[in-house]
């Protein structure tokens, strides 16, 4: 595939996908998508589309792997949202979602940072379903699920759902930290 091939003859700067400290870029000499840490590449993927999707989630993979697991299992369960909850984990991965403002909106539950603008914020709200703002949800691209069928999901949703069930995960942990180390905690 020629997709990511340009006429453009100018030094345009590679573009590189950041995500959780992991690097994924595309390489034109060797026509190839690379996953690098710290300068060391750690996977080579083909080009084209597949190959990207393929990279980032190699690199979510390699960051984050309980993330990357949960995003695997969602999207074998909902094939329809496949596109939206690797790009949702991403924005987990890289830190875009944010608690709700305390006093602002009533039904805010969360933001979430844009991907392609960070000064964008995305209000999560709760109103019998979540909500959000973004184009996606807004002008019914945003593919619906659930068991009444009324839940829109958008990128920022699943990020926000995703991020959600993580940190309920992570709080379920059993304590078995023995007694006479707590002094040891902050
Ligand atoms: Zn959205």
């Amino acid at each position: 595939m020629q997709a990511n091939e340009t006429t453009q003859t100018d030094k345009k700067p590679v573009k590189q996908i950041e995500i959780a400290g992991m690097v994924v870029r595309y390489d034109r000499s060797g026509a190839e998508w690379l996953v690098e840490q710290d300068g060391r590449i750690v996977e080579r993927l083909p080009p084209g589309a597949a190959g990207k999707e393929a990279a980032i989630e190699e690199a979510i993979h390699q960051a984050i792997p309980d993330l990357h697991q949960m995003a695997r299992y969602m999207a074998l369960k909902n094939p329809v949202l496949r596109t939206r909850i690797w790009k949702a984990a991403q924005l987990v991965a890289n830190g875009h979602v944010l608690p709700a403002r305390p006093g602002n909106l009533v039904n805010e539950v969360g933001q979430v940072i844009s991907e392609s603008d960070e000064g964008t914020l995305y209000s999560i709200q709760h109103r019998d379903v979540y909500l959000c703002g973004c184009e996606d949800y807004q002008f019914e691209q945003a593919p619906r699920l659930g068991s009444t069928g009324d839940q829109k999901y958008c990128k920022h949703v699943l990020a926000f759902v995703m991020d959600r069930q993580r940190r309920q995960m992570a709080a379920s942990i059993p304590m078995i930290q023995p007694v006479e180390e707590v002094a040891y905690a902050d």
